[in-house]
């Protein structure tokens, strides 16, 4: 399996029933891009787009997504962003160091949190 580096972008009606490699689907009417992981394990990568999810940006020659893509379910744990069709690699989640300390506010607030009322 080789990672990829580059996708092209497919703007399509229906999502096609195999995706093709190295190609990211967008259905404007479904409000979904699609492709297989950019890592080659061929797993299906759906990003909703919705304000919620994943925001497409079509400069009119490529596609970028936000956030990054991040397979965390999958074994590949792969994790990227789309950026001008471009796939920018960054650690994976298993690669990743544990999420930092959180921040002094958030510990005090939960250590209240954690305090029973009286
Ligand atoms: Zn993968």
């Amino acid at each position: 399996m080789s990672r990829r580096t580059a996708l092209d972008h497919e703007f399509v009606h229906h999502i096609p029933e195999h995706l093709a490699d190295g190609v990211l689907y967008v259905s404007v009417a479904f409000a979904t891009a699609l492709h297989s992981c950019c890592c080659g394990c061929g797993r299906e990568v759906v990003t909703p787009l919705n304000p919620n999810d994943w925001s497409m940006t079509f400069d009119g020659e490529s596609i970028s997504l936000c956030p990054s893509v991040g397979n965390r379910s999958f074994e590949c744990q792969s994790h990227y962003y789309v950026r001008r069709n471009k796939v920018i690699w960054l650690p994976s989640f298993a690669e990743a160091k544990p999420a930092r300390r959180l921040p002094l506010w958030r510990r005090v607030a939960q250590w209240r949190l954690s305090i029973p009322w009286r």
